[in-house]
């Protein structure tokens, strides 16, 4: 069964033109062609599926615009991350990061430490990590976040960087 076919989409255009309206937390994503949700002083986005007006569908995301890390820099960022078990390791292999994010300023924090404090049976409680290094001018292609946790331990993402 095709669900393209059963999906209503939104035909009212509200997203749009709040998106364009500055007074709006909405806006309108470029690089994956979706609406979202701003919070949190614009560090927070959530992603919107449907229009809170008409309740019809919101653009999906769409995957053939959207940029990959160049594998080169990819390899080279898992190479320098196989070798660091530790910040410190991180730090004298990188240089100190581009940005540190506390936990207590990690967008959506405090909204999903309430969900698992109001519904325990559905949400298991975060690991909560202690801060964040982010290397975001390093690589043109990706950015790379450390998230270090209580002990020590570490734990690395990469992601996409839409190159302007
Ligand atoms: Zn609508």
């Amino acid at each position: 069964m095709n669900d393209e076919h059963n999906k209503q989409w939104c035909q009212c255009h509200l997203m749009e033109v709040l998106s364009d309206h500055p007074a709006y937390p909405i806006e309108y994503c470029s690089r994956t062609r979706t609406f979202e949700l701003i919070y949190g002083n614009g560090l927070g986005r959530h992603r919107l599926y449907y229009c809170f007006d008409c309740g019809g569908n919101l653009p999906e995301e769409d995957y053939s615009t959207r940029p990959v890390p160049d594998e080169r820099e990819q390899a080279e960022a898992e190479s320098i991350m196989s070798s660091a078990l530790t910040v410190a390791e991180v730090v004298s292999a990188l240089g100190p990061p581009d940005e540190e994010i506390p936990w207590s300023e990690g967008p959506g924090t405090e909204i999903y430490e309430e969900l698992a404090k109001r519904y325990p049976d559905q949400y298991a409680p975060g690991r909560n990590w202690l801060r964040c290094l982010r290397y975001s001018k390093r690589w043109r292609s990706l950015l790379l976040d450390i998230l270090e946790y209580e002990g020590g331990e570490i734990e690395y993402s990469i992601w996409e960087q839409s190159v302007e």
